[in-house]
């Protein structure tokens, strides 16, 4: 689902992605772990096509990404092109950037309303479901400010979920929640990670990350220092930088 060879990307003289090689398969879940800095957001955006890559190979469900597609020549049609693959890929970020001036229920009825098309009768109903699926189909007619940090976050894996991405992209999606509201946004992402969905979730959430996911990734320095099992990567890593990271973050 997500292939990435050598891929760099730099901002000005700051090389942040120095030869990132990944694979992800279908259905699996990968946490990309690191130190600040190390450049896992823009790896991230990078897979959005958020940003450009500058070097390397990089394609998701086999389209290649941050590349001119084959035969066009438009820039608009480009950007429709680029368009169209992002609306396959869902993004949570650390800060819930729902709309404030709608309800939660509005919230995940927008996208597919207004870039899918779809009837608000029918959107409504599909948001319902997937209001019910993160545990919030009582709070439906709340606004963002009614709701906490982590209902918000939740309302937010809903919303990207009503585009029936193929792809989830998570950054940080618990480390701007107090304590005792991560857990139930863990298990949303738990339960999602059960149903199949392919995932790469920014995370420091080593628990998560040993429980849920199929691959573990420890980035620093713009560079994968070591990948594999997530059993292994955590528990016995091989480099000295991860095992750095885990005393900090244990
Ligand atoms: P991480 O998510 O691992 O903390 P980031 O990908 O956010 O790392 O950042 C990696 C490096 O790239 C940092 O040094 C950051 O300051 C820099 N960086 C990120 N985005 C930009 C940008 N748009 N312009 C310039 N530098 C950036
Ligand atoms: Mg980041």
């Amino acid at each position: 689902m997500v292939h990435a060879e050598g891929v760099r990307k730099h901002f000005g003289k700051l090389q942040v992605l120095k030869g990132i090689d990944l694979t992800v398969e279908r259905g699996q879940v990968c946490c990309l772990l690191g130190p600040s800095g190390s450049g896992k957001s823009t790896f991230l955006r990078c897979i959005n096509h958020l940003e450009k890559i500058d070097g390397g190979r990089l394609s998701v469900d086999g389209e290649p990404v941050g590349h001119r597609p084959q035969g066009t020549r438009l820039h608009e049609l480009r950007e429709r092109e680029v368009a169209a693959r992002r609306r396959d890929i869902g993004m949570v970020f650390q800060r819930f950037n729902l709309f404030p001036h709608m309800t939660a229920l509005e919230n995940v009825m927008e996208a597919p309303v207004k870039v899918a098309g779809a009837t608000r009768d029918r959107a409504r109903d599909e948001a319902r479901a997937l209001l019910d699926q993160v545990g919030l189909a009582d709070r439906e007619g709340h606004y963002p400010a009614e709701l906490s940090g982590g209902q918000q976050q939740r309302v937010a894996i809903a919303r990207a979920l009503a585009m029936k991405p193929k792809l989830m992209l998570f950054d940080e999606p618990t480390s701007a929640l107090d304590p005792e509201l991560v857990g139930d946004v863990l298990d949303v992402m738990r339960r999602l990670a059960d149903d199949g969905m392919t995932m790469v979730v920014v995370t420091h959430e080593i628990g998560f990350a040993r429980e849920v996911a199929d691959l573990a990734v420890f980035m620093d320095e713009g560079v994968v220092v070591e990948s594999g099992d997530p059993r292994r990567v955590l528990a016995e890593p091989e480099q000295e930088r991860t095992r750095a990271f885990l005393s900090k973050v244990l």
